[in-house]
This record gives structure tokens, sequence and C-alpha cells, in this order.
């Protein structure tokens, strides 16, 4: 029996998207900017598909930037909405981001930007105290993620929206986890600019987005012929975005049976690797945390080794990020929680997805003691 549980680093595409995109490769093959009739028809198309986006989040079309993925998304955020705020040149993130977030957020300070980066709580809750702290009538952007990768942990949006606008600050957020499984309604939420990524929700690896509020100045990373109204250049991918649209309705639509039942599969998780497996911990918040998200530490036991051992009996899943899994460093995000390096480095995440159930749990449980204790020796 083969048991995916990596759902948080990718999600197979879903069966509906690959119908969808397939004409927009093989038949509506035109260039969305094209004039003629072949380009029209390609256009036709890539509005629908922004359309079907923005009405998710409760945006208008025109809000919608097409890009790679997340990555891209972040970069343009906190890039684009940097360098067009002319009223100052200091950025606040959190402790715990993406690197595409934080990785941008140090370019920008090569660049003489001032950067606060704010800590978070053991449970990976932003410390409000120390935002207020930090956060100033001329600061450019403040960028937390919805919902973080590595622990799981959703932070209270709105108390850090609301702060943002009582200063007038843009407020930045990193949806790329929590799409296809929170509300992202951008009126709700309060946010000015949030990236998403497909891949995460069962469209196409390659394929993301990013909404901006239209009262907020971006300016492009990427130059060139000025599409996506000038705010990302290049060709924009017609049959990736469809594929986009495609998924995050699905999603959407599927969000009421689906939190409930992974929020289910996810506590059953939790509790019986809490149970059975010694010198278990979960790390994020118990509760406040993605619905198909289970971390742990292993005390005294590597992540990769518990993670080969997991391997073996035919289950699928991660030590913490995929984009971190070939470095030796511990990673920031348990380092931020207060975990000491060598506890963070024995961490392990199952990410659950829409193909997951309760035979996936089950192998979990019934593999898990036995490969942490042979990992352990
Ligand atoms: N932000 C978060 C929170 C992520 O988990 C990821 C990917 O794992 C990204 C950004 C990057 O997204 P992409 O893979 O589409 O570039």
């Amino acid at each position: 029996m083969s048991v995916y549980l990596d759902h948080a680093a990718t999600s197979p595409p879903r069966r509906e998207v690959l119908e969808a995109v397939w004409p927009y490769l093989t038949q509506v093959t035109g260039n969305p900017s094209s004039a003629h009739e072949v380009g029209r028809t390609a256009r036709a198309g890539l509005d629908a598909a922004r359309a079907a986006i923005a009405d998710v989040l409760g945006a208008r079309p025109g809000e919608v930037v097409l890009t790679s993925g997340g990555t891209e998304a972040d970069n343009l955020a906190v890039t684009g909405i940097a360098r067009a705020d002319p009223r100052g040149r200091h950025l606040v993130v959190s402790a715990i981001e993406h690197p595409a977030v934080l990785e941008t957020a140090k370019a920008l300070q090569r660049d003489g930007f001032t950067v606060d980066v704010v800590g978070v709580d053991a449970d990976g809750l932003l410390d409000l105290d120390a935002l207020d702290a930090v956060l100033r009538p001329d600061t450019t952007l403040v960028s937390v993620m919805y919902a973080n990768n590595e622990i799981g942990t959703v932070q209270p949006l709105a108390e850090i929206a609301a702060r943002c606008r009582a200063l007038g600050v843009p407020f930045h957020t990193d949806a790329v986890q929590a799409a296809g499984h929170l509300d992202l309604d951008v009126a709700a939420l309060g946010v000015d600019a949030l990236s998403a990524s497909a891949h995460k929700f069962g469209g196409l690896r390659g394929a993301g987005f990013l909404w901006v509020r239209s009262a907020v100045p971006l300016e492009p990373v990427l130059h060139g012929g000025g599409q996506e109204r000038g705010r990302r250049s290049g060709t924009t991918d017609v049959a990736s975005a469809v594929g986009t649209a495609v998924a995050l309705h699905l999603a959407a639509q599927a969000r009421a049976q689906e939190v409930p039942r992974l929020t289910a599969l996810r506590d059953r998780l939790i509790d019986g690797v809490l149970a059975t497996v010694e010198g278990a911990a979960l790390t994020g918040h118990r509760t406040r945390r993605l619905p198909g998200h289970a971390s742990f530490t292993f005390a005294g036991v590597g992540g990769e080794t518990v993670l080969a051992e997991v391997e073996a009996a035919g289950i699928t899943c991660s030590s913490g990020s995929a984009c971190a899994a070939d470095s030796d460093d511990a990673s920031h995000v348990l380092l931020a929680t207060g975990l000491s390096a060598d506890v963070a480095r024995t961490a392990v995440r199952f990410t659950l997805g829409h193909g997951s159930g309760d035979a996936d749990v089950d192998a979990v449980l019934a593999a898990l003691p036995a490969a942490v204790a042979a990992a352990r020796g």
C-alpha cells in the first residue's frame, strides 16, 4: 500500500483540472495578447479564469495577477509594494515566513530597506505586542503568512490587519498553504495582497497568483511586454490559469465538507501519534492549525532517519519543508518557536489532502511507533 501524506509539499492535480486544461493545450493555443480570432479565444478563456479566481476571493478580476507560482507571487508582493510606496523604506515580516518572503525581504535590506522580523510564541502564533512595537506610520509593508507550511499554525490575520489599517500600512499575506483549505474572502481577512500557488490545492505546478487591492500601487518585478496590466510581463499561461481557477473553485465548493473531514483525520492522527510514539511532541498550535496538517518532533532521533523508516513502510511524508530538505540547517520556523536546533532536526510532517482517508491515518499509526523505535536504534 502506498500512502502519500506530503500534500503541503505538493498535491496531485485534480482530474477535473486536467480535463479543463487539455483543450487549452491542444485546441485553444493562441497568445491571449494577440488581436486575431485565435488570440481572442485564448483571451476569453483567460478572462473567465481570472474572473473565477476573483470570485473566490470576493475581489475584482483586474486585481488578480497570474504568476508562475507562490514564490513569484511573494516576490512580486514584497518587492513590488515596497518599491512602489514613496512613504518609507521599512518592512515588517514574521520570523516564520517561507523563504520566498524572507529572502525577498533580505534582498530589499541589501538595497537599503530596514527590516523588522517579528517573533512567534511556542505555538507559532505571531507576537502581536512585538508587532505593535515595530509598526510605524511610514512602514512600507507588513507580510505575515496565513498558515505555516512546517507547523500548520494559522495566524490571526484580522487582528494583524486591524493594526496595519490603523496606520495605513499595506498588509500582504502568503496564503500558499491556506488556499484551498481556509476562507480566502479578502475583505473578511482585511488584507491588501494575497499570494497563492495552484499545486497546493489541486492545480498545476508552476502556476499561481497574486491578488493586490486596486488602491495599492505595485511596481513590476518582471519588465517586458506589459502583460497583466503592466504588473507581470511575459505571455500569460492560459492553460495554467484555467487549471488554477477550476482547482480553486472545486476546493471552495468542497470546503464545508472537507474541513471537518480533514480536521477529524488530523486529530485522530495527532492523538494517536502522541499516545503511541515515545518522545513524540506536536509542533504548532493544537487547534489553530491547517485542517490536514500534523507535525511532530521525536526526541533523540533525526527526522530524516524516521522518514527513511516510514518510507520503507510505504508512507511518504516530509521532515518539515520540502524547500529545506537538502539543507542540514535546523528549520528557522522551529527555532523561532523556541525549540533547540537538536530538537528541530527531529521534525516530521504528515499533511493530508483531498484524496486522503482513514486508511492513510491507520497506516501511519500502525507503522510509526516501530519506525521511530528502529530509527532510535
Ligand atoms: N509560501 C509557502 C508558505 C509555501 O509553502 C510555498 C511552497 O511550499 C511557497 C510559498 C512557494 O510556492 P511555489 O512552490 O508555488 O513557488
